[in-house]
Formats: structure tokens, C-alpha cells, sequence
């Protein structure tokens, strides 16, 4: 890991004692407040009123208990989370996560990737994560909706279209925001269409929010090519995962002409040197929910399955790498194989899906590298545009929409470049990223007071 400017360095240890017992959290303010001393350094006022400080510190957490019934008539129950982190350029806004990995150090590292994420949209939307350790593997529908249900029976009392608005995340789809909505409208009486995201279009969803998370990191990677003019066009493209966010950014990247060779979930990868089958993956992964070994087995000759504990998606030579699975998923040692495989762009689809190691092994080499809250800013994007149009009532083209999209992505990329460069790092995404989102948040608090 960089070092931490020493004026930082209490806030630091401040967060690490407050918050023990929480990696990814202490690793995702690290990441942030290494690159905030340069910020301080110009504009040492981001010391005053303990902004930074405010800014680590969650403005709420709920942590609540959730009971359901499985289809045995056996009582399970659940933890879920939401940490409503930052609401000062707007309502707390970030999905829900169902995994059996979260625990609440994970939805406060999450929730404050989102805080900076969301400020760099340029929409007004603050912060905020929430989910369960609840597992949707191998539920039935059934289940998943009593679970979904039962979740929101506590949860509305927080939430609210001014207050906070979720959506989904990891294992939280389409399906999950139906019965959550469902279940919020029963429980307030109102049909309060804003109050979450990620809806289908026949009751106030947005065309292109699925979409979005995986076109917007190829926006973004495509910017950054661009600045080495060259393009995605006959470059091999390795996506790890094969949920939402991959299945768009490969359908994204073979529409600019690029081949997408290899993807994976969490027993292992498929090589298909022929370029992945778009539309058996959407078979096998969204349709049937089965393993993606399932592919390999459909296609045959020419495609491999490789279970995971013997390598890596990341072992694939590529040109561009879209991390699009999980946090921390792509580690030093992956970065190092990438680099010497001679990859040119790495574009963040997950959060934090790679680790500090491997950053730094990218940025040595002079690898174009897309952070996660940069680069997959696209979904809570088309959130925030979803909002706008249950707010007038109206409902967008898919053209219109991905157009805004892909205005906003540029304006992202844009941003992250010139404010690295006016930073003294030119080319430095991470901290462009960091720098950018945090002056737009820091900036709103200072003028709301001490709050
Ligand atoms: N879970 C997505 C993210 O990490 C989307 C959040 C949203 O649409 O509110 O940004």
C-alpha cells in the first residue's frame, strides 16, 4: 500500500480503532485518504470542521434481524445491513447485497465507495448500502419472495424517495426488487415508485438500468483507449463473473468490435477463444441459474472449463481486463501475470475488485486503470435517471437513456482525467476518482454546517 500524508494519518487510526475487525472498510478509506494529500496540501480548508473525519463516519447503520420461513416450514433467520453513509448532495442511494460474505464491514466499505461514486455521477445522490447474509443459491422462488418480504417490513421505516432509495447489488436482481417493492408499497399504502431502483419497465423501471453498469465501464474503458488512440476494435477482453454487470460489458465490448475471450463465476472460467456466446450465457446464467460450467458443457470443443482452485480468469492473455465479480478478486499476483501478458486497460465493472497490490502493480507498469467508482458509476447513474422519471412520470427511450448515459460516463472519465492532472499525476485514475468525488461531497458539507 502508498503511504497515508502524516496530517491524515490520525483520521486513519481513528477509523481503524472505531471500526476493528473490518478489512475491506480500512482498505477502502486507505485507498482514499492516500490520495486526499494532495488535496490538503493545496487546500488545507478540507482540514477544517473535521470534514474528512465526518466523511469516514457513517450518518446512520441498521443492523436488524430478519425471520422467514423456509419451504420445510423450518424458521430461518437472517442479518441484513443498511449503512446510510453520506446524504449531503442528496438521498442515500446504493443497492442491496444478498451473499453469504456480507457482514457489516463490508456494506460500510461498500457504502463509502458509493458516497464518492455517486458524487462523481454529477446527479444528486448521497450514499448508502445495505443487504444480508441471506444465500438466494438454491432457494426457491418462494422463498426468496418470503425472505424479500419479511426484509422490508423492517427496512421501510428507513427509507423514502428523499430519504433513502436501494437497488440491487450482488444477488439482488430484477426478481428480488419486485417482492421488495411489492411488500414497501403493501406496507406504506403509497405508490411511491422512487423509493427504489431497478424496477421492470411495467411499473416505473427505467430502459437500460440492466444494462447499464456493464455499457458504462466499457464507456469508460473506451475513453481511456481513446486517449492512446486506439479503440476496443479486435482487442481480446478478458470479463471475470457472469452475472448483470458482465453479460453487459461483454455485449458492450463486442458491439465496439472487441473479442471477449474468457468470463467466470465463483467454481471457475470458460476460454472461448471464438468469442463468448452471448446469448447461451444469458441462457445458462439468467434464464436456467446454473453454474457456468454448464456453458462449457453446451459448446463443447473449444471451450474449457478450468475449476477455479487451478488458476485464474486472470491467467488468460489479454489486451483489456473487466473485473466484474467481487472485492478483491483480482490480486497482486494476478497483476503481475496481466502485466507480463502485456494487457493495456483494466476497467473496474465490481467495487474494490482489486487489491491495493495489484493497483500498484498496474500503475508501475502504466497500465490505463479504471477504478471501480469511476468506472461502474454507470448503474447508479441510470438509478438516478430512473428517479427522474418516476419523479415526471415519464418514461425514456432506451436510445435516450443510453445516451445520457454515455454523456455522463465521458463527463466521469473526463472529470477523474483533468483533475489528476491539475493533482500533479496525470494518467492517475485513482486518484483523479478519489480527489474529484471527494471535493463534491466535502464541498456540499461544508456549506450545510455541522451536521
Ligand atoms: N449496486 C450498484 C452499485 O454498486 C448500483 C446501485 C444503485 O443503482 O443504487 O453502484
Amino acid at each position: 500500500m502508498n503511504c497515508i500524508d502524516e496530517k491524515l494519518q490520525p483520521i486513519f487510526s481513528e477509523v481503524t480503532r472505531r471500526n476493528c475487525g473490518e478489512p475491506e472498510f480500512h482498505q477502502a478509506v486507505h485507498e482514499v485518504l492516500e490520495s486526499l494529500g494532495r488535496v490538503v496540501a493545496k487546500h488545507p480548508h478540507f482540514l477544517d470542521q473535521a470534514l474528512i473525519e465526518r466523511i469516514c463516519e457513517p450518518e446512520r447503520q441498521v443492523i436488524f434481524r430478519v425471520p422467514w420461513v423456509d419451504d420445510s416450514g423450518k424458521v430461518q433467520i437472517n442479518r441484513a445491513f443498511r449503512v446510510q453513509f453520506n446524504s449531503a448532495l442528496g438521498p442515500y442511494k446504493g443497492g442491496m447485497r444478498f451473499h453469504p460474505s456480507v457482514n457489516v464491514g463490508i456494506i460500510k466499505f461498500l457504502g463509502f465507495e458509493q458516497t464518492f461514486k455517486n458524487a462523481l455521477t454529477g446527479m444528486p445522490i448521497g450514499g448508502g448500502k445495505g443487504g444480508s447474509d441471506f444465500d438466494p443459491k438454491g432457494k426457491s422462488d418462494g422463498e426468496i419472495m418470503r425472505f424479500c418480504q419479511s426484509l422490508m417490513t423492517e427496512l421501510h421505516r428507513h427509507l423514502g424517495e428523499y430519504t433513502d432509495v436501494p437497488a440491487g447489488d450482488i444477488g439482488v436482481g430484477g426478481r428480488e426488487i419486485g417482492y421488495m417493492f411489492g411488500q414497501y408499497k403493501r406496507l406504506t399504502n403509497r405508490y411511491e415508485a422512487g423509493v427504489i431502483t431497478g424496477k421492470a419497465l411495467a411499473y416505473g423501471g427505467s430502459r437500460a438500468r440492466t444494462e447499464a453498469t456493464g455499457y458504462g465501464n466499457t464507456y469508460f474503458v473506451q475513453a481511456m483507449l481513446q486517449t492512446k488512440g486506439t479503440d476496443f476494435e479486435g482487442k481480446k477482453v478478458v470479463v471475470s463473473g457472469s452475472g448483470n454487470v458482465a453479460i453487459y460489458t461483454i455485449e458492450k465490448v463486442q458491439s465496439f468490435g472487441g473479442k471477449v475471450i474468457a468470463c467466470s463465476d465463483s467454481s471457475g472460467y470458460v476460454v472461448d477463444e471464438g468469442g463468448i456466446d452471448l446469448e447461451l450465457l444469458k441462457e445458462v446464467k439468467d434464464v436456467r441459474r446454473e453454474r457456468i460450467s454448464e456453458y462449457a458443457k453446451a459448446k463443447g470443443v473449444g471451450t474449457y472449463f478450468i475449476s477455479a482452485d487451478k488458476g485464474s480468469v486472470w491467467d488468460v492473455p489479454c489486451d483489456v481486463a473487466m473485473p466484474s465479480a467481487t472485492q478483491n478478486e483480482l490480486s497482486g499476483k494476478d497483476a503481475d501475470t496481466l502485466v507480463k501478458n502485456r494487457v493495456i486497460a483494466v476497467g473496474e465493472g465490481a467495487n474494490m475488485p482489486s487489491t491495493p497490490e495489484a493497483i500498484q502493480v498496474f500503475q508501475t507498469a502504466e497500465v490505463l486503470f479504471a477504478p471501480g467508482k469511476a468506472a461502474n458509476a454507470g448503474g447508479v447513474a441510470t438509478s438516478a435517471l430512473e428517479m427522474q422519471q418516476n419523479a415526471s412520470r415519464d418514461s425514456w427511450t432506451f436510445e435516450q437513456t443510453e445516451e445520457r448515459l454515455a454523456t455522463i460516463m465521458r463527463n466521469i472519465h473526463d472529470t477523474c482525467a483533468a483533475t489528476a492532472e491539475e493533482y500533479g499525476a496525470p494518467g492517475n485514475y485513482v486518484l483523479g476518482a478519489n480527489i474529484a468525488g471527494f471535493v463534491r461531497v466535502a464541498e456540499a458539507m461544508q456549506m450545510l454546517g455541522v451536521i
